[in-house]
Formats: structure tokens, C-alpha cells, sequence
């Protein structure tokens, strides 16, 4: 086995990894970095599959850029590309009735029983000295009994796939709408309008892979090595490890989840604060076209398997119908995949979605971890872990890296940072 030298060596290619890869190339040209990449193909989370006509990703990724620069600087490396900028149009099905999103700020188009079981236990919700101590106790006490239990909770549960109790209030970060009594009221003004934290978003017509291209085309071509997972990293000797050789390291950026990282680095840390829920995520392309004017729903019924399915065709107005439907479980559970699809099937016919319509290709991932339970103990716990690491000159980055809940835009502002830094 050859022994070889980088001054950076990136673990992972998706967007953290080719991120930190560009910032750090445009900062120090001369310096070695290599990308190392587990998969057969670089992107992470933000691959997309092509199939039968239909583009599809690790379910819908869209955009949401806050920062103009980022997205500018994106823009710039994807010639030629459409990249659209789209008013979403998400909505909740609820008891039947579509519910614009965010639920909190739309409880008025509820009807009138329901509106006013809301507004009542909204404005007597239970108050306390002291903050809430789980996100569960945050909903009812900042939303009331009625919206809690009539979306935030049956959604949530399904999404994450655990107790909402054991979450940290905060799990959900900027990602969670909140919302105060005066702006639910201000949002029953006739013409009001509130999409929550994403009123646009971005996409591009080759999909979210299309982002990843955008990186890759900033780096030398032997920069990224595919089929080549770290499996140990030699603190001591300052070496990692691959099946086909074993690489002297200045530092490390690494984008594999934190305990992966941990474990392979031999330092000790407590796996059981790292829990997540996986998401099987169907694509689905039907023979012609259904519902318009909708970019994606979401499902709190239980009685449901689903939590949230999109539509890629009406970013486009392709004229098919082309679905990405979002199944949550517990870390570990398994799929029975053909059942699975027949059952998402049935449930898209009871909500009119599949109404008669063929289906004509589909697709299935399994991301796991998808969404991580942040937990007081896994944020205490995250943060000791990478603080210890860094000062080994090993930086763990990314929505795994940083046991987090965040976008692309995020994992690219993160790099940007850690590559002035180092
Ligand atoms: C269901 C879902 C929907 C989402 N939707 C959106 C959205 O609409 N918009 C948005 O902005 N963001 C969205 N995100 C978040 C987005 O996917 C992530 O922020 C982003 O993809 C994370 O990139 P990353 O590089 O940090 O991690 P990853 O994409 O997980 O990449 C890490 C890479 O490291 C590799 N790796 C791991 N271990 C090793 C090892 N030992 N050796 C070598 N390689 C290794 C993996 O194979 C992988 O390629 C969504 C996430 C999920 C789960």
C-alpha cells in the first residue's frame, strides 16, 4: 500500500465537501487537497437520477438562498443551465381541506369550529416562568393545544420518528415558522400572505446534481477520488487510511456523519446521543398530468405513510405527473420496499393525488441518517466531540458533521468560513 501527502485531505464529496474544496483551492492554489468519496459518484444528498424522462432527486431539493453571493457564485459556474426562481405554493392537507403552509399562520381558513378551537386555546395557551424544556412542550406552549395536535404534532411525529419530547425546543432551528398571536392575526387580513421561511426558492432543470457539477467544475480533475472511503484515520501518525492507500494529512475536513467520524478516529465519545430518523423516499413518474399549482404537501394524518409529498412537474410544468413522497421511520427499521410502494399508491388515490393515472417509472432512496434528533445531550455532546477533533486539526463539517439541521446554502457558508480559518 503507498503512502502519499496532502495538505488537506476532504472527507466526502457533496456539497460541504466540494465547497470547502473550492473556497480553500481560491485561497491557497498551490496547496494538495484531495476529495475522498466513499460512493461511486460524487453529491451526497444532492444527487438526481434521470430516468425514463423524468428528473428526479434524493427528494425535492429546492433552494432557498439567503445570501445573494452564494447563489450568484453557484449561478455563475452552471452555464447554460434554466435555473428558475419559483413563488412556492405549499399547502397542507388537512381533514380534506388544502391549508396554506405554515398551519400556525393559516388557522383561519380552517372551518369555523376548528378556527376558533385554535384561536381560543391559542390565546389561553399554558405560559410558563420557565422555558419549555422539550420541542413538544415548545409547540403547546407557544401554540396551543388545537394547532399542536392537529399539525404540529401528528407531522413531526411522523417526520422525525420519535417522542417530540426528547427533542431539544430548538431542534428545528430557523427551519420551525414561528409564528406570535399578532402575526396569526395579522395574516387574516384579506390579501395577507405568509409562506414561513421560504417564500421562493431556486431549482435547476437538471436537478440538484446540477449544483455539485457547478463545484466540481472549479477543481482539478484528480482532486476527487470516487469508490475510495476513509475507513480509518491515524490521529498518532497523522495518516488516513483507505483500501488502496494511506494518506499524511496536514488537516482534515471531513463531512461523514460526526459518531462515523469519531469511530474511525478512535476517539471516545457516547453513540447513544447521536439518534436520527431515515427517510425512504419514492420517485414516482405518472403517465399524465395531476394536480397543479402545488410545489409540495404535507400530511399529518396518521392513518397516512406518507408526510410530505412534491411535485416536480409544476416547477416546469412538464406535462406528467412526477412525485417525490417522503416516508419516515426509526434509525434501523427496514423496508419492505414493493409493499411500501403499493400502500404509497393506495394513499395517493384516497387524497386524489393518483386519480386513474399509470404509473410508468420509479425510483427509491433510503436516507439514513435523514433527519438527526437534536437532543441537549447530542448538542453537548457534538460539540465536545468536534472541539477535541479540531484541535487535532481534524475539522468535521456539514448537516452530518454538525449532528444539524440545515440547507446546501448553509453547508457552503460553513466551508467558506473554516477555509479562511485553516
Ligand atoms: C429529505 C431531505 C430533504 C432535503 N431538502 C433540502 C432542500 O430542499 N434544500 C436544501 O438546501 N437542502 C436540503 N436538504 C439538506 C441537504 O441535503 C444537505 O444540507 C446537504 O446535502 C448536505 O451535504 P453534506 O455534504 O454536508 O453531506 P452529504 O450530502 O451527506 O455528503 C457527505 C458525503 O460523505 C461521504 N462519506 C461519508 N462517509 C465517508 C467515508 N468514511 N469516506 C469517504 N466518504 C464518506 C458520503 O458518501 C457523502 O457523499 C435535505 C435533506 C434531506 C435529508
Amino acid at each position: 500500500m503507498s503512502t502519499e501527502e496532502a495538505d488537506v485531505v476532504v472527507i466526502g464529496a457533496g456539497v460541504s465537501g466540494l465547497g470547502f474544496a473550492n473556497w480553500y483551492r481560491v485561497l491557497h492554489p498551490h496547496a494538495r487537497v484531495l476529495v475522498l468519496e466513499g460512493d461511486s459518484e460524487p453529491g451526497g444528498y444532492c444527487k438526481t437520477i434521470t430516468q425514463d424522462g423524468f428528473v428526479w432527486d434524493y427528494s425535492g431539493h429546492f433552494f432557498h438562498f439567503k445570501h445573494p453571493h452564494i447563489e450568484h457564485w453557484l449561478r455563475e459556474r452552471m452555464p447554460g443551465q434554466d435555473i428558475r426562481t419559483i413563488v412556492k405554493q405549499s399547502t397542507i392537507r388537512y381533514a380534506g381541506l388544502d391549508i396554506d403552509f405554515p398551519f400556525q399562520k393559516n388557522i383561519h381558513q380552517l372551518p369555523k369550529d376548528e378556527f376558533l378551537e385554535c384561536l381560543v386555546d391559542l390565546y389561553f395557551r399554558p405560559t410558563g416562568e420557565t422555558p419549555p424544556a422539550s420541542f413538544k412542550e415548545m409547540l403547546y406552549r407557544r401554540l396551543g393545544t388545537a394547532i399542536t395536535e392537529k399539525f404540529l404534532r401528528p407531522y413531526n411525529e411522523k417526520l422525525y420518528a420519535i417522542d417530540l419530547d426528547k427533542l431539544d425546543p430548538d431542534a428545528m432551528g430557523r427551519f420551525f415558522p414561528h409564528a406570535e398571536l399578532a402575526d396569526i392575526i395579522g395574516n387574516m387580513r384579506p390579501g395577507a400572505k405568509d409562506g414561513g421561511y421560504n417564500a421562493t426558492f431556486t431549482y435547476p432543470a437538471g436537478g440538484a446534481i446540477q449544483y455539485i457539477h457547478a463545484l466540481l467544475s472549479g477543481l482539478p480533475a484528480d482532486t476527487v477520488c470516487c469508490n475510495e472511503p476513509v475507513t480509518e484515520i491515524d490521529l498518532g501518525a497523522r495518516e488516513v487510511v483507505t483500501p488502496v492507500r494511506r494518506i499524511r494529512f496536514g488537516k482534515i475536513v471531513s463531512s461523514a456523519p460526526l459518531p462515523a467520524l469519531a469511530r474511525m478516529c478512535g476517539v471516545a465519545h457516547d453513540p447513544s446521543v447521536f439518534t436520527s430518523n431515515q427517510v425512504l423516499v419514492f420517485n414516482l413518474g405518472f403517465d399524465r398530468k395531476g394536480p397543479r399549482g402545488v410545489h409540495w404537501m404535507y400530511f399529518p394524518d396518521r392513518e397516512l405513510c406518507f408526510y410530505r409529498v412534491g411535485f416536480y412537474d409544476n416547477i416546469f410544468d412538464t406535462d406528467r405527473m412526477s412525485l417525490y413522497v417522503e416516508v419516515g421511520a426509526p434509525h434501523g427499521a427496514t423496508f419492505d420496499v414493493d409493499a411500501l410502494r403499493a400502500r404509497v399508491m393506495t394513499d395517493l388515490a384516497r387524497e386524489n393525488i393518483v386519480d386513474g393515472h399509470q404509473l410508468v417509472s420509479h425510483h427509491h432512496v433510503v436516507l439514513d441518517p435523514a433527519y438527526v434528533h437534536i437532543t441537549k445531550a447530542s448538542l453537548a455532546e457534538t460539540q465536545r466531540v468536534r472541539d477535541g477533533l479540531a484541535l487535532a486539526g481534524v475539522h468535521s463539517v456539514g448537516r452530518y458533521g454538525g449532528w444539524t439541521y440545515c440547507s446546501i446554502e448553509d453547508n457552503l457558508l460553513e466551508t467558506q468560513a473554516l477555509a479562511k480559518i485553516i
